[in-house]
């Protein structure tokens, strides 16, 4: 039998979806589980950071981190991660982008926090927690900005698919390829390129099921968004969210090329567009927002506070 392959798992702020998803491999666990050696993996058994910190730079064949860095303990992780591993995967599209929890750069940390620990409607007389917590970053950037990464494996989260194939090319040497087509490439419904007569809001009327969402007035950023999950929503009913990220080059602007294309298709007053997306930075930008132009701008701006 050959040697088991060496493994450290790192999460930084997330909701763990990711691994859940790794998970989610269900049965194919026991094919991969015994060819893994686990060096790391602190969110499933008690591995504590000074743990990976022992190991000698490099020693460790592949690294996953899953997340942002929000704190400053996410942050050292990370950084210690790209010491110890020869390979690093930006693990998810918090990991490749900032993804969901980038949106908290909409508010300066202080509103940020507010919500989260007082605001909420779901805590009554809540405090900002002073002790036992790591000090928080004032916003936050993509993870590239800290390391570099050898692989993106965005999605949020990556489908267990994908992440079962990345994790099958790892163990046997190969590279791993990842197709580099839009979500639209996988997508079943028929294109007329047809104008956007109207903007509607997901509830509004009854799609029909064979033509683009798009075309009938859905927001859909299949044609801004990477396909690594084959066009699963779209192909069940759903608009693409934009889960994947940009495609490739990831560092393309996933928003703007998702405005680009409603500018295109869409011959409509701009307030009239506004009327139904409400929440433009959200609807997209959600999976990318501290990668994007616009994103930057806010991030420099915040970091000036801080001089
Ligand atoms: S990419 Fe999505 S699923 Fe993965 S940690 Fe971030 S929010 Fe969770
Ligand atoms: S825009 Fe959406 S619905 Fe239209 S072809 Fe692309 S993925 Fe399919
Ligand atoms: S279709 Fe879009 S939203 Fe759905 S999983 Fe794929 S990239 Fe994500």
């Amino acid at each position: 039998m050959t040697e088991p392959v060496s493994v450290a798992m790192g999460q930084g702020s997330s909701c763990w979806g990711c691994y859940q998803s790794l998970v989610d491999i269900h049965l194919r666990l026991a094919d991969v589980l015994p060819k893994l050696d686990i060096k790391f993996w602190a969110c499933v058994a008690d591995f504590k950071h000074k743990d990976l910190e022992s190991y000698p730079d490099g020693s460790i064949a592949v690294g996953f981190y899953e997340g942002v860095a929000r704190t400053e303990e996410d942050l050292h992780l990370l950084k210690t991660m790209r010491k110890k591993c020869k390979t690093l995967i930006a693990f998810g599209s918090c990991s490749c982008f900032g993804g969901i929890p980038g949106l908290a750069n909409f508010y300066d940390i202080e509103d940020a926090l507010k919500v989260k620990f007082k605001d909420n409607k779901t805590v009554s007389g809540g405090q900002v927690p002073t002790e036992n917590v790591p000090p928080f970053e004032p916003v936050i950037r993509p993870n590239s900005d800290y390391v570099d990464f050898d692989i993106y494996l965005p999605g949020c989260p990556p489908t267990s698919d994908l992440i079962f194939t990345a994790v099958s090319a790892l163990l046997e040497g190969k590279e791993i390829e990842l197709p580099p087509y839009a979500v639209c490439h996988y997508c079943n419904r028929e294109k007329k390129e047809t104008p956007i007569p109207e903007i509607l809001r997901p509830y509004e009327g009854v799609a029909d099921p064979d033509r683009c969402l798009l075309e009938q007035g859905y927001v859909c950023l299949g044609s801004a968004t990477w396909g690594l999950c084959e066009g699963q929503c779209v192909n069940r009913g759903a608009t693409c969210r934009g889960c994947f990220g940009p495609v490739p080059p990831i560092s393309q602007d996933q928003g703007a090329a998702g405005v680009g294309m409603l500018g295109t298709y869409a011959p409509i007053e701009p307030d009239k567009i506004l009327e139904k997306c409400k929440d433009p930075l959200g609807m997209f930008w959600r999976f990318s927002y501290p990668s994007s132009h616009l994103g930057r701008i806010r991030i420099r701006r915040e970091e000036a506070k801080t001089k």
